[in-house]
C-alpha cells in the first residue's frame, strides 16, 4: 500500500486530480486531499496509534506520504494539551485547555505543515523551495530544507520579528526583505516559480502543508480520549490551521472514531489591524476582500488576502462558529497578562483568542462552563520586538541596598 490517498479535489469546484504527480492549484483555489477512510479503518484502529511514539506521524494513515518514504522530521507533533484554570478565571470561562504549539521544533506550529510539504516535496524530487512568509513559516521552511538538504529560498516583509530572519539565516536559507507586505512576497515568489524553477510552498498554494496543520485536530481528539470539544478559538492568518482541524474532525467522524457527535464551534480570530475574515463574515461573504494597510503586531495574522479565505468561512459557518476581530491595541498586555497567569510562552497571536474569548463570554455567546480549547501557536520569545523592557538595573552589585527592591 504506498498510502491511502485517493486523489486530490479542488476546492472550489470539486474537480478530481491525480496526486502522483505535482499539483499546486485549481482555478488558482486550494486542493484537498482524499483519502480511502474505508481502508483506513480496516488498517488501523485509535488503540494502535496510542502505541505509537508521540509524534505527528503516528497518523500516517491519514497522512499522504507513501509507506516507503521517509518523513523529514524534527520530532514534531504531540504537543501538550494543558488545563489553563488561572487564565480560565480571568477570562470567565471554568473548563479552558491550551494546545500549546509553542514547544515545537522552531518555536511554532509552522513545522507541522512544513514538515509534511518538505516530506512530500522531496518525494516528487523536488531540489528547490521558496515561500512568502509572515516569519515563523520561513523558519520552519529553512529548518526542514536544511534537514531534507534542499534549497530555500525566503521572503519576508522587512519589518518581520528579528529572529525569524536570524532562524532563516541559521538555516542556510537564502533570506531577502521586501518592502512590502506578505501580499508582495507572494507575488515575487509566484514569478520565481517559473524563472528560478522554484516550488511554492505558500499557504494552501500545495496540498500537503494542509494535512500537517490537520494533526492539530487529530491530536486534540485524542487527548481528549475522542471527545471533542465545544469552542476552538484559534487566530487565523490564511487559516490552515482551522481548515486543516474541521478536515480532520470530518474525517475522524467519518472513519468512526469519534465518541459522540458533537464537534466544536470554530471561532476564527483577528486584530482589528488585519480582519478580512471577520468583515466576510459579518457581510454574509463566501470570499474575503483584501484588507487595506494591514498592520498588527500578531505577525502570522498579517495575512490581507488568503487564498482558502473561502474554505476559512465554510468551516467556521458549518460549525456554526464565529469570526471576530479584537483590539490591536490591547493585543501584548493580553499575552504579557496570560504568560504570568499560566508560565505558557503565549505568543501575540494566540493573546488575540484571549480578548476573544474575553469579549464572547461577556456576550453569552461562550457559555461558561463550556470546554474551550485556546491554541497556542507560537513562543512568545519569538518576539523579542513586541514588548518593550525598561528594567531598573543594579550599578553597585556590592552594595545592593535590598529594601529598595520591593
Ligand atoms: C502562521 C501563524 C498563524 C496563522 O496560521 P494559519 O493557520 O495560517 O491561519 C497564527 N499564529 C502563528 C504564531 C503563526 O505563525
Amino acid at each position: 500500500m504506498p498510502s491511502f490517498v485517493t486523489h486530490l479535489e479542488a476546492a472550489i469546484d470539486g474537480t478530481r486530480l491525480p496526486h502522483d504527480v505535482i499539483q499546486t492549484m485549481h482555478k488558482d483555489r486550494p486542493l484537498w486531499v482524499r483519502y480511502d477512510l474505508d481502508a483506513v479503518r480496516r488498517a488501523v484502529d485509535p488503540q494502535q496509534i496510542a502505541m505509537r511514539p508521540p509524534t505527528l506521524w503516528r497518523y500516517r494513515e491519514l497522512l499522504p506520504q507513501p509507506d516507503d518514504v521517509k518523513p523529514v522530521t524534527l520530532g514534531e507533533g504531540m504537543t501538550p494539551l494543558l488545563p489553563a484554570p488561572r487564565l480560565g478565571e480571568e477570562l470567565g470561562l471554568v473548563d479552558l485547555w491550551i494546545k500549546d504549539e509553542s514547544q515545537l521544533p522552531t518555536g511554532s506550529f509552522k513545522s507541522r505543515g512544513l514538515a509534511m510539504a518538505i516530506t512530500m516535496a522531496g518525494h516528487y524530487g523536488i531540489s528547490r523551495v521558496a515561500i512568502p512568509t509572515a516569519g515563523n513559516a520561513g523558519g520552519a521552511l529553512a529548518a526542514y530544507a536544511a534537514r531534507a538538504g534542499i534549497e530555500a529560498f525566503v521572503f519576508m516583509p522587512r519589518d518581520t520579528p528579528v529572529i525569524n530572519q536570524m532562524e532563516c539565516v541559521a538555516a542556510g536559507a537564502k533570506v531577502y526583505l521586501v518592502n512590502g507586505l506578505i501580499t508582495d512576497c507572494g507575488a515575487i515568489v509566484r514569478k520565481g516559480t517559473e524563472q528560478m524553477g522554484w516550488f511554492d510552498c505558500s499557504t494552501l498554494k500545495e496540498p500537503y502543508r494542509l494535512e500537517g496543520k490537520k494533526t492539530m485536530g487529530l491530536e486534540l481528539a485524542e487527548q481528549f480520549e475522542w471527545q471533542l470539544p465545544d469552542v476552538i478559538l484559534y487566530p487565523t492568518g490564511g487559516g490552515t490551521g482551522l481548515i486543516g482541524m474541521w478536515k480532520a474532525f470530518s474525517e475522524l467522524r467519518a472513519l468512526g472514531w469519534l465518541k459522540s457527535e458533537k464537534t466544536p464551534r470554530m471561532i476564527a480570530v483577528q486584530s482589528d489591524g488585519c480582519a478580512p475574515i471577520p468583515l466576510a463574515f459579518d457581510a454574509g461573504d463566501r470570499f474575503a476582500r483584501p484588507w487595506e494597510n494591514a498592520c498588527t503586531c500578531a505577525s502570522g495574522l498579517r495575512v490581507p488576502a488568503a487564498v482558502g479565505d473561502f474554505m476559512i468561512l465554510d468551516a467556521v459557518r458549518e460549525s456554526g462558529g464565529l469570526a471576530v476581530a479584537v483590539p490591536e491595541s490591547e493585543i501584548v498586555e493580553a499575552m504579557r497578562s496570560a504568560i504570568s497567569a499560566e508560565g505558557i510562552s503565549f505568543c501575540p497571536e494566540a493573546a488575540t483568542c484571549m480578548l476573544a474569548a474575553r469579549k464572547l463570554v461577556a456576550q453569552r455567546r461562550i457559555a461558561r462552563d463550556q470546554r474551550v480549547v485556546l491554541f497556542n501557536t507560537g513562543a512568545a520569545i519569538k518576539y523579542v520586538e513586541t514588548m518593550p523592557l525598561d528594567l531598573p538595573t543594579i550599578d553597585n552589585p556590592h552594595a545592593v541596598d535590598y529594601t529598595a527592591l520591593d
